[in-house]
């Protein structure tokens, strides 16, 4: 079978199209022939070596496809299921295993892409608005990068919940789809000052959370964008690595709360992979949610999808095809 591994850390060139062993299910494994894996900056972070694997290593953690076989003492899954996970021990491939239990069952009405294209980014976007801060209708959020795959399905999750949705995005495009994803304003943040304009649609009083996947360029803007007692979400980095802050900061800025959250650790118990990755996918074919599909790319050029994301050039999901 093929894979995408990577040998050792660098730009998109280091990725590579190769022949390795299929992997054998282990006690409680899962294997899976993979239809679909969907494409996260976190893939970007392993291979660039900011984030630590061995190498060599199979990039990607999230995919859907069809069980092929199953390890000893699987019980919950058989072969021909159709599954999908954000958990896969390489889902850059033809053919990957994933923890039985770390596997959900498609349910009819959504396609095997659409799977792959929602479960990470949309359990994300689910925690970050009913767990990590729990939106309320009426409030204003302020979503940075709103365009962009999560950003995306936050506009969306928040206008749902009837809260009021402040979007940043790069450019007038952008701004477009972040509206009609359920933005009710939207800031250019490569032109514009984002507190001020923050301010000036909330009448000065700032917005109640921030979720901020750019971390490093907007950091500043996110607090100065809060009201007293807000909560920053930092949940990502797409510039760059927030640098340390002194925590007085949060004192003198309101009373902050900032919190650097990640899905792993809202989706740890099986209840609560199987709560939001069924309200996320049951949300496709009842229309609540709509999935944005960037572009389908064949997996042996996964390097172009490297530099689309990277690029800033794209908006929703880059999905791979193997
Ligand atoms: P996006 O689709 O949001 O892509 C990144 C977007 O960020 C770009 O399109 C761009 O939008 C914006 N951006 C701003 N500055 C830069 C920059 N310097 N370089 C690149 N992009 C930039 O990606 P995802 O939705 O997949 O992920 C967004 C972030 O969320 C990532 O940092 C990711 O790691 C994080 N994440 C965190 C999770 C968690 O649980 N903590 C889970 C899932 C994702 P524009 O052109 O509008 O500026």
């Amino acid at each position: 079978m093929k894979a995408i591994r990577v040998a050792e850390p660098g730009g998109p060139e280091v990725l590579r199209w190769e022949d390795v062993p299929v992997p054998t299910p282990n006690e409680g494994e899962a294997l899976v022939r993979i239809e679909a894996a969907g494409v996260n900056f976190i893939d970007v972070y392993f291979r660039t070596g900011q984030y630590k694997a061995a190498l060599p290593v199979t990039l990607g953690m999230e995919g859907a496809g069809i069980v092929e076989a199953v390890g000893p003492g699987v019980r919950d899954v058989s072969p021909g299921d159709r599954v999908g996970s954000v958990n896969f021990a390489g889902s850059y491939a033809e053919l990957s295993t994933a923890r039985a239990e770390r596997l959900v069952k498609i349910p009819e009405g959504v396609s095997t892409r659409q799977a792959a294209a929602a479960l990470l980014q949309g359990m994300t976007a689910h925690y970050l608005t009913h767990a990590t801060y729990r939106l309320r209708a009426g409030e204003f959020c302020l979503v940075h990068a709103g365009a962009g795959g999560v950003g995306l399905l936050l506009c969306q999750i928040g206008r749902r919940i009837g809260a009021r949705v402040i979007a940043t995005a790069g450019g007038p495009d952008k701004e477009r789809l972040a509206r009609e994803a359920g933005a009710e304003e939207t800031i250019d943040y490569r032109t514009k000052n984002v507190a001020e304009e923050v301010r000036r649609i909330t009448d000065g009083k700032g917005v109640r959370v921030v979720y901020d996947s750019v971390g490093k360029d907007t950091f500043e803007g996110s607090l100065d964008s809060l009201g007293v007692r807000g909560t920053l979400a930092l949940f990502g980095q797409s510039s760059g690595k927030v640098p340390p802050i002194d925590p007085q900061v949060l004192n003198t800025k309101g009373s902050l709360f900032l919190t650097r959250p990640t899905l792993a650790h809202y989706v740890a118990m099986p209840e609560e992979l199987a709560e939001r990755s069924g309200e996320i996918l049951r949300s496709i074919p009842s229309g609540d949610l709509s999935i944005k599909i960037f572009r389908e790319i064949p997996m042996a050029d996964a390097a172009e999808a490297h530099r689309l994301l990277e690029g800033r050039k794209t908006s929703g999901k880059l999905l791979l095809i193997p």
